[in-house]
């Protein structure tokens, strides 16, 4: 098989009617830890990220903001903007759908939708959730009520649409999820979706009259309506690198890995790979769903207050300390709690105390003892082959475990041989260069932190040079990595 070169990750995009919160940015971290394992094999990467900006919920928070909707999307986008690039990710572009650009390319994606014949003219009646801004039918409600919103009654509307011919797709979609068995993973929400698509699929209402919702794109066939912001939204994923006719899109399509969370399944792994199909467009080859998380027990709401917020976040524990505890302590796609005392520990016990440690213990042994190049036989305890394996299956919690086991026969080691007396130089090479191999391993977890340890013993951060004895090029007595908290 030709060897891919080229990994597109796409998250979520927000929904800007109000602040950032760690919860959106717990899903951007597992993004750009997958796109910076993607980077050390020297893939092309493209990771987009954005937010979502239309809508009545928008339009009603800005009315509540005393504000138009675009001062109040505009005041809202660079937060989430600057919250990601505070937790060191590295995302390439971040979308907004306000953009000329995507709505211009949204409005030709509907045309030649049309002109597929998958568009239809009609009326509508069903059940709206205003928070979702979704239709759902009864069997989708807990109780008479929506699943995400308990509290918000459901309205039954009526008005004039368009739909897309969604229930047309129900055994190509079927035929998809059976031929690509990653295309939904974790492998339970994989099950879930398909016995709903099982029961049967509803065509989808792609408009809203412009006399209810004025805030979004105009529709392209009809100047009294506009494009459902669902619809509209999941278009971004191939807007956002020039569908049609960008090199980019014939580069980076189809994506590698869609990122986003459970409430946002259904449109993802049903509506968007319709849609696609519909134009002939390859789907995306994995959804992958992360869990939910509370924090510090409670659910994450505004009420919480700033403590959520990633800026005051990363101020308070830094972004390697937050990335590294999120990636350490959940089990990806499970739903977690982001416990501060927890953190606190984790960074104290495992990034000063362990790895923190190993780095300034070697390289002031190095400085002062000097170091001898000899076959690293350390590295045979490494287990690279299963760390590969758990990160292919997104189980990075198990990737750390695996590294920092590693780590901690690195410390025995030391320990063991009694180093600082014997002053054995190809035993103090053989912890530097394990050292190298962890900050690679470590990179896409805590760049950083790994990039230190490079820059102080002046090596690169490439996969393929894990398994090469290198030499240490600088030696020199570290500073500290990471103080406790
Ligand atoms: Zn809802």
């Amino acid at each position: 098989m030709k060897k891919q070169n080229k990994f597109y990750i796409t998250t979520a995009i927000d929904y800007v009617n109000a602040e950032p919160h760690i919860g959106h940015a717990y899903q951007k971290i597992i993004a750009d830890v997958l796109a910076r394992w993607s980077k050390l094999q020297e893939k092309e990467v493209f990771y987009l990220t954005g937010t979502d900006e239309h809508g009545q919920k928008i339009a009603r928070s800005a009315a509540e903001n005393k504000k138009t909707p675009k001062e109040f999307v505009n005041s809202l986008a660079p937060k989430f903007e600057n919250s990601w690039k505070l937790l060191n990710i590295d995302f390439d572009r971040f979308i907004r759908t306000t953009e000329e650009d995507h709505k211009k390319r949204v409005r030709e994606f509907i045309r030649l939708m049309h002109k597929k014949g998958d568009i239809y003219k009609g009326q509508y009646r069903g059940l709206y959730c205003e928070d979702c801004e979704a239709y759902y039918t009864e069997k989708d409600l807990v109780d008479g009520k929506c699943k995400f919103h308990p509290h918000k009654e459901i309205k039954i509307l009526t008005e004039e649409a368009y739909f897309f011919k969604l229930s047309k797709y129900q055994k190509k979609l079927l035929e998809l999820y059976e031929k690509n068995k990653k295309y939904i993973l974790p492998l339970f929400r994989r099950n879930e979706i398909i016995n709903r698509v099982k029961a049967g699929l509803n065509d989808l209402n792609i408009t809203r009259l412009k006399e209810n919702v004025s805030w979004g794109i105009d529709f392209p066939l009809d100047e009294n309506k506009i494009v459902y912001v669902w619809y509209e939204a999941l278009l971004n994923y191939i807007t956002g690198i020039g569908w049609p006719d960008d090199k980019k899109f014939k580069k980076f399509w189809p994506a590698d890995v869609e990122i986003l969370g459970i409430d946002n399944g259904w449109f993802h792994c049903v509506i968007w790979p319709a849609m696609l199909l519909s134009l002939g467009i390859k789907p995306p080859k994995t959804i992958l769903i992360n869990g939910f998380l509370t924090f510090n027990g409670n659910k994450i709401s505004k009420s919480l207050g700033n403590v959520i917020s990633p800026k005051i976040l990363v101020e308070k524990y830094s972004a390697d300390s937050i990335r590294y505890y999120v990636c350490r302590n959940f089990v990806f796609g499970q739903d977690g709690d982001f416990s501060e005392e927890i953190l606190v520990n984790r960074h104290n016990n495992e990034l000063a105390n362990k790895l923190g440690n190993l780095f300034s213990r070697a390289t002031a042994l190095a400085e002062k003892y000097g170091i001898e190049k000899t076959e690293n036989k350390l590295l045979k305890k490494l287990k690279l082959k299963q760390i590969k394996i758990l990160f292919d299956n997104y189980e990075f919690d198990k990737v750390l475990n695996e590294i920092f086991a590693f780590l901690d026969i690195c410390n025995e080691y030391i320990q063991k041989n009694k180093i600082w007396e014997t002053k054995n130089k190809k035993q103090i090479y053989e912890i530097l260069d394990s050292l190298r191999v962890i900050a690679i391993l470590l990179w896409p977890f805590i760049p950083s932190a790994s990039e230190k340890i490079s820059e102080t013993l002046g090596f690169d951060l490439k996969f393929e040079d894990i398994k090469k004895c290198l030499d240490i090029k600088k030696i020199r007595k570290s500073e500290i990595l990471f103080k406790k908290l």
